[in-house]
């Protein structure tokens, strides 16, 4: 017998028949003999729809009363996914993030969970009912309704099944897992089977969209056991769980890649100390995550530095950068768009050389020029033209052979 924390969000909750589809799966896994708990998140694009509502009615909104909106989403599709059970005989209960004993911070949309008092939906698997929390939500140490941000509902359910001590957390989603590649780019692109948190966190780093970041973060720190799987097959997906030291790790997982990224380039810097300091401090102060940074060292005192934002910050990054250009007297600053970033990542890099050089070789013999270079101990990303990308991932999948089950090509 085993106590299952599952989550539901968008697509896997978007109309009354998936509900009821949900409330039958839940059944069948209450005879064989296990307990469930459900976190839900809101239907199809609701939460898409509230905030477009939200900046129709006013050109600025309050957190407090954005995350009163938002969470609306979540509680509605509780309360509908309670009647599906209820309709197919499961005792169940609808429970806010607040009434699930989610205590937050005050920081409205994207709030951090301070501490989780779980009691009632301890209770309510005590006594017999299927408790159904809304995810992504809590109250704050102000008692105000709060919002833990987009995909918010993933980390509900991490940190619901460490407080409960729970066998697994299973993420339903509307593909069947993780896949070696993004499988709309690489058609051959294969689910895996299991993969390390380390590697799972490198993936969401560097473009792999499920699970959200904090989430496996979460899970991580918690040890928490991750299956991401489908509601709509219901077959088994992808684990994530602590590394096996007594099995071979695959030198290369996975291809991710990127588009949301812009780089910046400071010409001519001073080579002297404390430029670089005050460059990425400034940045900092305006909250801007700067992800890969390159300086070239030159022979004649001065160098050129280049380091990447995200898009929608690129605006701000560049006036930044200009106005540090203009004090220390370096060139013309420069900023582009339409960069990309396709990484690799393998927990088998750590011990196997020649990952990157094959890397290179492949990307240089499709003709993909390299812009900038990265490295982790298990991932390795380069940043090529936008236009570029999809062959470029397409092209290291082949690779290493990425397309074959168990197969993992020798660099
Ligand atoms: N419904 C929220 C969102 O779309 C939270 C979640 O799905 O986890 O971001
Ligand atoms: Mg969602």
């Amino acid at each position: 017998m085993a106590l299952l924390v599952q989550k539901f969000g968008g697509t896997s909750v978007a109309t009354p028949e998936r509900m009821r589809e949900i409330a039958e799966q839940v059944r069948f896994r209450r005879l064989q003999g296990d307990d469930v708990v459900l976190v839900v998140s809101a239907m199809g694009s609701e939460t898409d729809e509230l905030l477009r509502l939200a900046s129709a009615v006013a050109d600025r909104q309050p957190g407090r009363e954005m995350d009163m909106l938002i969470t609306a989403g979540e509680r509605k599709a509780t309360a509908l996914v309670c009647m599906a059970l209820h309709d197919r005989g499961v005792p169940a209960e609808s429970l806010t993030g607040s009434q699930a004993g989610f205590i937050t911070d005050t920081t409205h949309q994207n709030a951090r969970i301070l501490e989780i008092r779980p009691e009632r939906v301890r209770a309510a698997i005590a006594e017999g009912r299927v408790p159904v929390v809304a995810g992504s939500q809590g109250v704050s140490s102000d008692r105000d309704v709060t919002f833990l941000g987009r995909g918010g509902s993933d980390t509900t359910a991490v940190a619901l099944a460490h407080v409960l001590g729970a066998d697994a957390c299973e993420l339903y989603t509307d593909v069947s897992g993780v896949f070696t590649a993004d499988p709309r780019v690489v058609p051959r692109a294969r689910r895996i089977e299991r993969l390390s948190y380390d590697e799972m966190l490198e993936m969401t780093a560097t473009g792999c969209p499920k699970p959200a970041m904090r989430s496996v973060e979460v899970a991580r720190a918690r040890r928490v056991r991750l299956h991401v799987r489908s509601a709509f097959t219901w077959e088994p997906g992808t684990w994530i769980g602590e590394e096996d030291p007594t099995m071979e790790q695959a030198i290369v997982s996975a291809v991710t890649h990127d588009t949301s990224e812009a780089k910046i380039t400071v010409p001519n810097v001073p080579d002297r100390p404390g430029i670089a300091g005050t460059l990425f401090r400034r940045l900092a102060e305006l909250d801007v995550n700067v992800d890969m940074i390159v300086q070239n060292v030159s022979a004649d005192g001065v160098t050129d530095i280049s380091f990447t934002v995200p898009r929608g910050q690129l605006g701000d990054s560049t006036s930044v950068a200009q106005s540090l250009a203009a004090e220390i007297g370096a060139g013309a600053v420069t900023s582009d768009a339409t960069i990309a970033r396709v990484s690799l990542i393998g927990a088998g890099m750590k011990t196997n050389p020649g990952v990157a050089a094959t890397m290179f070789e492949t990307l240089g013999a499709a003709g993909i020029n390299i812009e900038m270079i990265s490295t982790s101990a298990i991932r390795i990303s380069c940043v090529v033209r936008e236009a570029d990308v999809v062959g470029a991932v397409s092209v290291l999948h082949d690779a290493f052979g990425l397309d074959r089950a168990g197969a993992t090509v020798r660099p």
